[in-house]
Parts: structure tokens; C-alpha cells; sequence
């Protein structure tokens, strides 16, 4: 992986409807870097060839899973031409994404298997991808900086047009000197045929880009032709299960813990560690943006269950039931805080549990931060994410203490005062 580190992921800046540039930028730089899906998938599949002896894997391309048999372990795919294929198998690990057919079918078959969805697919996205400027120009680079020896992702906030509404414009360079990026709104009436609202042809995209100066003008045409050629995707749901697994049957990743763009957290939580410091990852449209250290070696879903298997691996089951124990506290950590994303940013009003909770945590941490800096390295919840110190569940503790600390103290002291009053009243 080593190669992807020559241009690492140097931070994001987000320009305010009023222009005011909020900025994150990682220091040391080198510890993040920006990966394609596509490089990644490729690198995966050929180290897998390299590692795994030859003739123990195969890769079956354009398959897809249409039936399980839980009870009879087997599943059902159809290949290219449509032919059923049958496999019977030991252990089904469904990484099947989203949408998996065999969270589906394990919900269909297991008694008490459930999942719950929230803030259901409220975003919709569309991505350009590698757009080179003309050249002698670049994008504006606020700082005056051009970003030649690192990636910078930049969000500026956008007027949607009607029926979307929030929208936000996102652009990040490449080594070689292009751009890539997307478009993003949420949208609370969101259906599968009025997506994307009046946005349709390039000629819609290229109007509704003339407001955005940030980048050369010369690109916006390219842009608007692969914003009207791509698909719009959709995003924003949180998916809690009851359990990630089955008799036999495992789930890994989005399957299992699906969340919203709000921590930026989806492919990190898929990667996330268990006992040592795990990559943080930044999934961002058709990239990955990810702390490069320890990322095949050290912890993800898959990681943690071949540990737990190789631990035991004539146990199947009491493997599965380890990695249950294991995981969903973290899963379930994730989903909670990024179901509340909302509610700790203040959207959800002041009267809210969570906000208070949060801002409780701003205050402390960022106190804790500023007096000892060595050891309250992180100010506040969003590196600890994304730098991922610590599993979800810890992180989600951390949060959460001192409003209940300050709280149970504020109670114990009101109730002291009021036993004294009322001995100071019976001893009249
Ligand atoms: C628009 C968009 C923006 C996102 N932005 C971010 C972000 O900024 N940060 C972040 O961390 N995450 C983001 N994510 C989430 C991130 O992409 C996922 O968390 C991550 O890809 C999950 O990995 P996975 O392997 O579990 O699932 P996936 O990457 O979805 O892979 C699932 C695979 O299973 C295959 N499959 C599906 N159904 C079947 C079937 N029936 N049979 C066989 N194969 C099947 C699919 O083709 C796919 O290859 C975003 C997602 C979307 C859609």
C-alpha cells in the first residue's frame, strides 16, 4: 500500500453559506491517503491471489446472491447468462453491502432477527470523477496554496434547486493534477423516479453550476456532462441490526452497520479495530481516504472475525457467537451517534438530550484539550472518529460521561442542600 502514500489526504475545508472557511487539516500529513475504490478492490483481489496458495480461491465475477437456505446452508446465485448456480457452504459472510439479499434473507428466516432503519436514504449524490483543468489554471485554493503535494477535499455550500433542498459541492485534486467530486442534497421527499428533482441533462447541471466560481470555468462543461451521464445514489439512512449473525451466517460491513455521511464513517466503521489503534478511513465518492498504517493488519470486521476463527477454527459457531459479542456493542455505538449526528449539531433544537450532551462534551474535551494537550490529544468527537483512537463504543462513553458526571454531581449536591434544609427545618 505503501505507493499511495507518496500523496497523502492533507485535510477538508468547508466554506459557510457567509463565506467563512472552516478548515481540518491533519497533521502529520503523510499519515492519510487517498485511495480509489478501484485500486483498492484491484489491490485486494491481487494480494489475495498472491497470498492465498494457488487454487484455494476463486473469483466469481457477476454472480448475484438471490437465495439462502439457512438451515440447509446453501445459497443461490444466478451468473452472467442468468443460470442458477448452487453453493453449499460452511460459514456465508454476507459483505453484500447496503442493500445485502442475505440480511434479507437472514431477517426472513431468523426468528428475532430484526433491523431498523433511520433517516431513511435522505441524501442523494452524484460524483465526476478525474476532470483536468486546462492548463496554467487550478482551483481556487483559499489559501493561496496549490495543491500539488497533497489531497485537499473542499465542501461549499450550494442553492438547491426545488425539490431538494441543503445542497453541497465537493471537489478534491488529484496527483496528477485532476479533479473529482460530487454533488449532494437532502431531500425529505425523496423517491426513485423525482430524484435529482429539475436536475436532468448536462445543460441543467451546467446552469445550475454557473454560481460556482471555485473552480476553472473551462471544467464545468465535462463536469455537467458526467453529473447528467452518471446515476444519482442515494444515502443518509442508519441501519441497526439485532443481531450480525446466524447460524452459520455472518455480516460484514455495510450489511451489518450501514451509516450516513455524517461522521464519514461508513467505510471506517468496516475497518474500524478492535484492540489496536485502527486505520481511520474516509470514504469520498469513488475514493478512500485512509490512515495508510496497519490497514490489511490490524482491524476491520473481516480482520476481527479471522482472528476470532483462527482462534478456533474446528468452532464455527462458538466463533460466531464471539464475534457477536464482540462487534455489536461498536456496531450499535456507531449507529447511536450517528443516528444523533443531527441532534449534536443543534438541528434538532435546543431542547434535545443529545445536544446538551454533546456540547457538554465540547466544553470538557476542549478544556481537557487546551490545559493538557499530551494527553487529551483530540478536541473532540469528530478526530477521535476519524483518527479512531479508541473502538466506537469507548468513543461513545467518552461523549457521554461528562454531561452524566456533571449531572449525577449537580443532582447529589442538590439533594445534600435539600436533606439539610429539611433537618435545619425539622430540628425548629
Ligand atoms: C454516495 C455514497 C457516498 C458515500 N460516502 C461515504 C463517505 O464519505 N465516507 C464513508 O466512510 N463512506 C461513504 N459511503 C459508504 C461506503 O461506500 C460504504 O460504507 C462502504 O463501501 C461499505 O463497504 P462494503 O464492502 O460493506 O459494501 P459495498 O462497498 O457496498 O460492497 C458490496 C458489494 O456487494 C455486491 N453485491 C450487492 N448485492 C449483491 C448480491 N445480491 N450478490 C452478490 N454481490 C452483491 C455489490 O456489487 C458490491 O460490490 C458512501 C456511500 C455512497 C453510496
Amino acid at each position: 500500500m505503501s505507493r499511495f502514500r507518496e500523496f497523502p489526504y492533507r485535510g477538508s475545508l468547508l466554506q459557510l453559506q457567509n463565506g467563512a472557511v472552516q478548515e481540518v487539516f491533519h497533521e502529520p500529513i503523510s499519515a492519510k491517503v487517498l485511495v480509489e475504490r478501484m485500486e483498492l478492490v484491484l489491490h485486494i483481489v491481487n494480494e489475495a491471489a498472491r497470498l492465498v496458495p494457488s487454487g484455494r480461491i476463486t473469483f466469481h465475477w457477476s454472480h448475484a446472491c438471490k437465495e439462502v437456505n439457512v438451515k440447509g446452508q446453501q445459497a443461490i446465485f444466478t451468473d452472467e447468462s442468468g443460470n442458477a448456480v448452487h453453493v453449499n457452504y460452511d460459514l456465508l459472510v454476507g459483505a453484500d453491502g447496503v442493500n445485502s439479499k442475505v440480511r434479507a434473507e437472514l431477517q426472513r428466516q431468523i426468528a428475532g432477527f430484526r433491523q431498523e432503519w433511520f433517516g431513511k436514504m435522505h441524501r442523494i449524490d452524484k460524483f465526476f470523477h478525474r476532470v483536468k483543468p486546462p492548463a496554467g489554471t487550478h482551483l481556487d485554493t483559499h489559501r493561496g496554496e496549490l495543491d500539488d503535494s497533497a489531497t485537499v477535499l473542499r465542501f461549499y455550500y450550494i442553492d438547491s434547486p426545488p425539490p431538494l433542498s441543503v445542497g453541497l459541492f465537493f471537489i478534491h485534486n488529484h496527483a496528477d493534477g485532476s479533479y473529482s467530486g460530487g454533488i449532494s442534497f437532502t431531500r425529505a421527499d425523496y423517491t426513485d423516479e423525482g430524484s435529482g428533482g429539475s436536475l436532468k441533462t448536462a445543460e441543467d447541471f451546467e446552469a445550475a453550476m454557473r454560481g460556482l466560481t471555485m473552480y476553472p470555468e473551462a471544467m464545468r462543461r465535462e463536469m455537467a456532462g458526467q453529473f447528467a451521464e452518471r446515476p444519482w445514489y442515494t444515502s443518509g439512512s442508519t441501519l441497526v441490526l439485532s443481531r450480525l449473525t446466524a447460524p452459520r451466517a455472518v455480516l460484514l460491513g455495510d450489511a451489518a452497520h450501514a451509516v450516513s455521511a455524517a461522521f464519514g464513517q461508513g467505510v471506517n466503521s468496516a475497518l474500524e479495530a478492535r484492540l489496536r489503534p485502527s486505520p481511520a478511513t474516509w470514504s469520498f465518492s469513488h475514493a478512500l481516504i485512509m490512515r495508510w498504517e496497519d490497514l490489511l493488519m490490524s482491524g476491520s470486521d473481516c480482520a476481527v472475525l479471522g482472528d476470532i476463527v483462527s482462534a478456533a477454527p474446528d468452532d464455527l459457531d462458538c466463533a460466531l457467537e464471539r464475534y457477536e459479542r464482540q462487534r455489536k456493542p461498536d456496531a450499535h455505538a456507531l449507529a447511536t451517534m450517528d443516528h444523533q449526528a443531527e441532534a449534536f449539531a443543534g438541528f434538532r433544537g435546543k431542547w434535545n438530550l443529545s445536544y446538551w450532551i454533546f456540547q457538554t462534551h465540547l466544553a470538557v474535551n476542549g478544556w481537557h484539550h487546551r490545559t493538557w494537550p499530551q494527553h487529551f490529544g483530540d478536541p473532540n468527537l469528530v478526530p477521535m472518529m476519524t483518527i479512531q483512537r479508541s473502538p466506537y463504543s469507548a468513543i461513545y462513553n467518552r461523549i457521554k460521561r461528562p454531561f452524566f458526571i456533571i449531572l449525577i454531581s449537580v443532582l447529589v449536591a442538590l439533594l445534600s442542600i435539600a436533606t439539610k434544609l429539611l433537618r435545619v427545618l425539622a430540628a425548629r
